[in-house]
């Protein structure tokens, strides 16, 4: 699995960028990218980077309160970019609730998920996981497998 240190917020964006560009488009079913880490780890910030690759010109926040936020992408093998944050979530089928066999279904969809660890029971094994470790203030370690 491969591991990265980022000394800065910036070079997790590079990471992410490099990351969206290896993905295409799965035969059945939607891209999920599943992120796991403690507060402050970088996953919103991870997320910023995704979006920039993608050409979404909004600031990308946490959706801790809306749990997700959908974005329409131009000129992309992807139509959406779904960022879900399951902070508030107890398990997987809070996330059913919110419709996310259907959002699965298509795989013109790009997930990213913040706190993959509280719902991760319903999700196929077929996501990416990506791991972030806090070290220090400006330091994190991100282990991945795409
Ligand atoms: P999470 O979504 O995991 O709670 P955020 O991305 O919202 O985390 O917050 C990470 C915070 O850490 C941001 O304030 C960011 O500027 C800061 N930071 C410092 N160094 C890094 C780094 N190497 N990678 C990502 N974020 C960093
Ligand atoms: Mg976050």
């Amino acid at each position: 699995m491969p591991k990265v240190t980022t000394n800065n917020l910036n070079e997790t964006k590079v990471l992410a960028k490099e990351i969206v560009n290896k993905l295409g488009l799965a035969a059945k079913g939607a891209t999920i990218l599943a992120l796991f880490g403690d507060l402050g780890a970088g996953k919103t910030s991870f997320t910023q980077g995704v979006a920039e690759a993608l050409g979404i010109a909004e600031t990308i926040s946490s959706p801790t309160f809306v749990i997700e936020k959908i974005y329409d992408l131009q000129n992309q093998s992807f139509h959406k970019l779904i960022h879900i944050d399951a902070y508030r979530l107890e398990s997987g089928s809070d996330l059913l609730k919110l419709g996310f066999m259907d959002i699965l279904a298509d795989e013109t969809n790009l997930i990213i998920l913040e706190w993959t660890e509280n719902v991760l029971e319903i999700l196929p094994p077929t996501i990416n996981k990506i791991n972030f470790k806090f070290v220090d203030e400006n330091t994190r370690e991100i282990n991945y497998e795409i």
